[in-house]
């Protein structure tokens, strides 16, 4: 079956939602294809103790506050999942699920989106996939002989998973300092990290992020230099259980390895560690390999963008993937303004406003 729309959004996480939401108040048909079965995004995939590193209302969509979460300042994976499916309900947005997409291609004046469920035509295509489908795990010698187990970040859950083993937390961002927090207390950890943590300072939360984001937003806006993206703050909100692991002591980080030994790792020093688990906080990479078709892929695989827009396709916007689509576009609050202003693009180049 092939349906025909005003604009294709391939995603429903926070990301695809918010395009949803500027789409339909700018009188625009859309679809938003979500290859999940359930709301929630990547919220439904994290580890148990996880919490936002801003408090619920500065965790929002544009249109509606988040509510905050009884008894926790910052709330919950599970909290945002909720927030999340009321969201798309209260504003009534065309999110079809389980859909996935395989590719996006050109068709004449038409983008044509496959999925796994029929193909969609579409003046337009807004690309919100997000990163957690893209772990990214360094390529480091001797990683295949490990006898152990290698998780990364999207497969752990609490300390149950790797209880009564020695475990190795590879990461200093955000992810890898709340898992090694997580671990702190009950198992035999090592934290490894390529260079020293870098903690935001601990009477600021992520609302600081926010307002350099906005910062960042107003210098390009006025051709004045760019003060850099979010990272350059420092890397680590230093939410509650982070900060009282580190006060106790128990976050030390170690030098990054340079092999992985059938046994653990070692350093080029002769320094060694044994490990039955290593866990990769490595980060992710944007997931995009729907849009290979198009043939825009640039360095890092990032495709080049002004913008949400793709340079190389302008009836092709990216949403959320990181400060490359916009300051803070990959954060709950952030992408409700590049969200509103692909739309807007958009509705210029169908000619609806
Ligand atoms: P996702 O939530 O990943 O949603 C993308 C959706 O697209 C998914 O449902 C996926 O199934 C779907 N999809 C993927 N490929 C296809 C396809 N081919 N076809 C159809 N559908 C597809 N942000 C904050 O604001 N506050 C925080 O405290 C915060 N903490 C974070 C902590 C960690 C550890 C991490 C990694 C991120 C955090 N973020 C935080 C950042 C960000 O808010 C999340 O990563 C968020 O999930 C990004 O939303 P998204 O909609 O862009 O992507």
């Amino acid at each position: 079956m092939t349906r025909v729309v005003d604009v294709v959004v391939i995603g429903g996480g926070q990301s695809g939602l918010a395009a949803g939401y500027h789409l339909r108040r700018l009188g625009l048909e859309c679809a938003v294809l979500d290859a999940r079965p359930a709301p929630g995004g990547a919220w439904r995939q994290t580890w148990d103790s996880l919490r936002l590193f801003s408090p619920a209302a500065f965790s929002s969509l544009p249109g509606r506050l988040m509510p905050p979460q009884p008894g926790e300042t910052y709330p919950d994976a599970a909290h945002v999942v909720t927030y999340l499916t009321d969201y798309e309900q209260r504003y009534e947005l065309p999110v079809h699920r389980p859909v996935r997409v395989a590719g996006v291609h050109r068709a004449d004046e038409l983008l044509r989106v496959d999925t796994d469920s029929g193909v969609w035509l579409a003046r337009a295509v807004i690309s919100a996939t997000g990163t957690w489908s893209s772990p990214f795990v360094p390529a480091v010698p001797g990683r295949a002989a490990f006898r152990g187990t290698q998780l990364h970040t999207v497969g752990y859950t609490s300390p149950r998973d790797v209880s009564g083993r020695k475990v190795i937390v590879v990461g200093g961002g955000n992810s890898g300092a709340q898992i090694a927090a997580d671990l702190a207390y009950d198992t035999d950890l090592t934290w490894v990290t390529p260079r020293e943590p870098r903690y935001l300072a601990d009477d600021i939360d992520g609302r600081a992020l926010f307002d350099h984001a906005t910062a960042r937003r107003r210098a390009l806006d006025e051709g004045r230099t760019d003060t850099g993206g979010v990272a350059s703050l420092g890397d680590i909100v230093a939410v509650p259980s982070v900060r009282d692991a580190r006060d106790a002591g128990l976050l030390r980080a170690q030098p990054m390895f340079d092999r992985i030994t059938p046994g653990g790792i070692a350093r080029a020093d002769g320094t060694t560690a044994e490990a039955d688990v290593i866990i990769w906080c490595t980060g992710f990479r944007p997931a995009l390999s729907h849009l290979a078709p198009l043939g825009l892929r640039g360095p890092r695989g990032r495709i080049p963008t002004s913008g949400t827009r793709a340079l190389g396709e302008p009836r092709l916007h990216l949403l959320g993937y990181g400060d490359w689509t916009g300051p803070a576009s990959a954060t709950l609050i952030g992408v409700g303004r590049p969200a509103r202003e692909a739309a807007r693009e958009i509705a210029g180049l169908l000619g609806v406003v």
